[in-house]
Order: structure tokens, then C-alpha cells, then sequence
């Protein structure tokens, strides 16, 4: 790993990533791609060192506050947060100065950060949302080998229920002869009907490849999979969305569950929910004055 001081923090839409690159060493990352044009290993972990100060700044000197987005292009949870602590100290800022979080993990560490978690979403919005792509945890430790499997991601799901956290689960990627079969897809429905999740995320039945992404995929089947890279550069040859034949079938399964148990499926109502940000002591304020009015 290596320290960067960088000059922003914050994008626009208020998207942060404390890290560049990941350890959870997924198959299939996206982040891996060129188009992103990461200037060293993608294992040799960015630390932006001058993160939270700017942070701070930023918190302080906007003109209105919002919830704040991270997790998309690196797990905040990677096993150096556990010493350096750089999410926990974004998440007291988020708190301190009353900002809401919508925050993407695949890791169980998030539940070190509960307390600052359940404190945020008393206030204003805290999300929580967790990825969850394979219900076999043995084949779960082949496609995500440095992260907890997705039966203990489920626990985290059912506590974060308990806190009256919501959450949103991104079903994605599903990988075509691999995981895209009708047991895998319900066992993950199962997990999140049981905890009550806000939402699931997801397209299609499918993955995305591209330079970078593609090669150490293929490296990875050869390894884990003998035989499915050649499978598939038959199917897909060089195709940037990679969908499942069963795309059509596996979707409506998640459609069908979804209603039933009131779970929302509409990507753009997804996100503008975790844009939407919420004041709750204000709402409360505001009733009591409604209630009692001067
Ligand atoms: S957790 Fe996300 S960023 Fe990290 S390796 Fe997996 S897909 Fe990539």
C-alpha cells in the first residue's frame, strides 16, 4: 500500500472513495478496468492520506447537506480499515455535521461501525447496502475469496433490520455458468426477504467485461473454473454485457418475489431513494409544531 495526498475528496454527487483498489479480490471487479486508468497495482492499496481533513472541509463549507455516497469503486471495509479507521472517521464527520450516508460494502466489518451507523440514520438516513452474489458460500469463497461469504453478509443484513437500518442488496454481478441458476437466485431472495431489505439492485442476470476486468476474469476461470473461459469467449466472444440465456426466466423470479414482500426492484426509485436525503430531528420538530402551534 501507499500513502497520496489528493486534492478533492467529494465528487459532485457527493461520491467518495477513501481507497483506491481492493483486497476482496472478486473475479469479475469492475474496478480493475483501464478505462479507470489506476497508475499502480490494483492491489497495492491508495491511501488518501489527507482524506478526512478534506472531508471536513468539504462538510463544513456546503451549502447544503445531503447524504453522501461510498463504496463504488472500493470496499470501504478492506482489511486495512480495520487499523487505519479511515471510513470510521468519515462516518463521525457524516454525523457530526448532520449529513445522511448511503454506504456500499461486501464486508462484515461495517458491524464495527454500527453504533456511528445507527446514530446517523436517528438523525438523518444511513443505507446500507451489501452485495450478494452467490448463495453457496463454498463457491462464494472462489468468486469473492477475501471476504466474508454471503451467508455471514445475511447476518449483517438481519442486525442492520434489527437497528431499523435499511438496506439495499445488489444482486449483481451473476456470472453465466456459474451462479445464474434458478436455486442460487432464490436462495438470495430467501436472505433478503428474511431481513426485510428495502431493496435489490439489479439489471439483468449478467456481468460486464472490458480491458482490464476481462483478462484477470479469464485468469481466474482458468484457475478456479478449467474450461468456462473458452465457454465463454464461444458465447460472448469479446461482448462488453455478458447476460445469462436464463436472463429472462431468473428476472421474473426476482420480480415475482419482490412484490410479494413489497421489496423495491426499480433501479432509478433505488437510487434516488439513497439520494434522497431525510432530516428526521427536524421532522419531528416540525410535527411537534404542527401539533402545537405558537
Ligand atoms: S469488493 Fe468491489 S471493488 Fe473490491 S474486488 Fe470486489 S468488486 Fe472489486
Amino acid at each position: 500500500m501507499h500513502e497520496k495526498e489528493v486534492k478533492t475528496i467529494l465528487s459532485p454527487s457527493n461520491g467518495m472513495n477513501l481507497y483506491r483498489g481492493c483486497l476482496h479480490g472478486c473475479i469479475y471487479c469492475d474496478a480493475r478496468s483501464k478505462c479507470y486508468n489506476m497508475q499502480h497495482d490494483f492491489e497495492d492499496i491508495e491511501i488518501k492520506s489527507n482524506a478526512i481533513s478534506l472531508l471536513e472541509q468539504a462538510l463544513i463549507h456546503k451549502r447544503n447537506r445531503g447524504m453522501i455516497g461510498t463504496g463504488a469503486m472500493s470496499d470501504p471495509y478492506i482489511p486495512i480499515e480495520k487499523n487505519l479507521e479511515h471510513t470510521r472517521k468519515s462516518l463521525e464527520l457524516i454525523e457530526r455535521y448532520g449529513y445522511g450516508v448511503a454506504i456500499q460494502t461486501k464486508s462484515d466489518l461495517i458491524l464495527r461501525d454500527l453504533d456511528l451507523l445507527d446514530r446517523i440514520n436517528r438523525k438523518t438516513k444511513c443505507v446500507v447496502q451489501i452485495t450478494m452474489t452467490t448463495y453457496d458460500d463454498e463457491l462464494c469463497k472462489r468468486i469473492e475469496p477475501n471476504v466474508c461469504v454471503t451467508s455471514r453478509r445475511a447476518e449483517v443484513l438481519r442486525i442492520m433490520r434489527d437497528h431499523g437500518i435499511p438496506t439495499i442488496v445488489w444482486m449483481t454481478p451473476i456470472l453465466p455458468f456459474i451462479n445464474d441458476t434458478e436455486e442460487n437466485i432464490r436462495g438470495l431472495l430467501s436472505y433478503c426477504v428474511e431481513a426485510s431489505v428495502y431493496g435489490i439492485l439489479l439489471w439483468n442476470m449478467g456481468v460486464t467485461l472490458r480491458e482490464g476486468d476481462r483478462e484477470y476474469f479469464y485468469q481466474q476461470l482458468d484457475k478456479h473454473f478449467p474450461g468456462l473461459k473458452e465457454q465463454y469467449i464461444k458465447t460472448y466472444g469479446n461482448q462488453y454485457e455478458v447476460v445469462s440465456s436464463k436472463n429472462r426466466d431468473l428476472m421474473q423470479i426476482v420480480r415475482e418475489t419482490c412484490k410479494k414482500h413489497q421489496i423495491v426492484n426499480n433501479v432509478d426509485a433505488l437510487f434516488r431513494y439513497m439520494k434522497e436525503f431525510e432530516e428526521k430531528d427536524k421532522m419531528e420538530q416540525m410535527s411537534l409544531f404542527d401539533l402545537f402551534p405558537l
